[in-house]
């Protein structure tokens, strides 16, 4: 999935020493396909709604342009960046930091819930670039903490998701309170061309730049439904998955996997259940408190916990890249859903496995659904399946 010109690097883009010093102390030494076509574009100062997949480097994209662009001896907030969840605004932040590693007053830090506000407050003395989630960032503005006179880059990262549902009422909002004159670019694998729209409707001049767009699901990644039989009690329909769950982990080769459930109660006792078989295991979901949570995904991203069970809070944005097997233990509610759970285990073109555990009947057709939409092939694992994985 992940192409990189031989003879391109960051050297050729016109980049300052500074951002080229953290690039390459980030370990980026060649700018993947969407870097290379949305950097350029983003630089120069136009709005845009970029597409690519799971893994390609989209935070990379904006944080190039958003060091490019601010003011470091201005001690006001230049660049908001907003993200869906807690965990993904703390991994985007930890970027923006890695690659604006030699910009010595550079101040970026996350705003989020379940953090006190005086935390905050502090922060905001002196911060470059805000990035957080949608109810924290209002809370700030609303209350006049975070000023948003000077912002004039706005950054959607996982645009679709904050522009539906629950977020987009409080994200348009957001916006509309920024200055008129602001850069907006907005980022996210998956795309309804009726998101695409509303992302355009927050620019002046949008300009795409899609990569994949007609086939969004990850080669790296090998795709498999484990079609399981059909109970008419719910409990021993799950009980079948954790048995079924239990064998896969035991013989499929791994290095880390995320396993997705539907509930947090259920997350956390699919956990308990792995623990007590030996698995070095955590849960993440939004049931918990926020420091057991930054908890959970610090296991996670140093390695520390070999299985990770979570819900669709991890589905998007998350970046682990030990991650190589995805199991979705019960199935994602669309099809954009199963490409961002799957997309956990591709990393910058690193090779995967995703395992779907479907009951037969609704399930079972719910996958067949979702696989022709997203326009993927997946391999059903027959009884004596063990083979066919690794
Ligand atoms: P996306 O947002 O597109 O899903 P991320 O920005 O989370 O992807 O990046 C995925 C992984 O790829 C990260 O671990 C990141 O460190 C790595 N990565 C990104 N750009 C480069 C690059 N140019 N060279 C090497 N690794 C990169
Ligand atoms: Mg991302």
């Amino acid at each position: 999935d992940i192409h990189i010109e031989e003879n391109v690097d960051f050297n050729g883009m016109y980049l300052s020493d500074h951002v080229l010093q953290g690039l390459k102390s980030s370990g980026f030494e060649r700018p993947s396909p969407i870097q290379l076509a949305a950097i350029p574009l983003g630089r120069c100062g136009l709005d845009l709604v970029v597409q690519a997949k799971s893994g390609t480097g989209k935070t990379c994209v904006f944080a190039v342009i958003a060091l490019e662009m601010v003011n470091v001896s201005a001690p006001t907030t230049q660049v908001l960046v907003i993200a869906p969840t807690r965990e993904i605004a703390v991994q985007i932040t930890q970027v923006i930091n890695a690659i604006g590693s030699a910009m010595l007053q550079l101040r970026a830090f996350t705003f989020i819930g379940g953090i006190h506000l005086s935390e905050d407050i502090a922060k905001l003395n002196c911060c470059h670039i805000a990035v957080g989630t949608p109810g924290r960032l209002t809370q700030l503005v609303e209350q006049g903490l975070l000023k948003v006179d000077n912002i004039r880059l706005l950054v959607l990262d996982e645009a679709d998701q904050l522009l539906t549902g629950q977020f987009a009422e409080s994200v348009v909002h957001l916006a509309s309170a920024l200055p008129l004159n602001k850069q907006v670019i907005g980022l996210s694998a998956t795309y309804t061309e009726d998101v695409a729209k509303v992302a355009e409707g927050l620019m002046r001049s949008p300009n795409h730049v899609r990569l994949g767009r007609d086939s969004p699901a990850l080669l790296g990644v090998n795709q498999f439904v484990r079609l399981l039989p059909y109970h008419h009690q719910l409990h021993r329909r799950q009980q079948i998955k954790l048995t079924e769950l239990q064998a896969l982990l035991a013989t499929v080769t791994f290095n880390q996997c995320l396993v997705f459930s539907s509930s947090q109660l259920r997350a956390e006792s699919i956990c308990n259940a792995l623990r007590a078989s030996g698995w070095p295991v955590s849960y993440l979901t939004g049931g918990q408190t926020q420091s057991d949570r930054l908890e959970a995904l610090e296991a996670l991203c140093s390695y520390k916990c070999r299985v990770l069970v979570s819900t669709d809070l991890s589905a998007r944005g998350l970046d682990s890249e030990h991650v190589n097997l995805v199991v979705n233990l019960d199935m994602p509610r669309d099809q954009a859903t199963y490409l961002h759970r799957v997309g956990r285990a591709g990393r910058f073109g690193s090779r995967g496995a995703a395992i779907t555990l479907a009951t037969e009947g609704d399930e079972w057709q719910a996958m067949r659904a979702i696989a022709s939409l997203a326009n993927v092939r997946i391999c059903l694992l027959q009884e004596g399946w063990k083979s066919s994985i690794a």
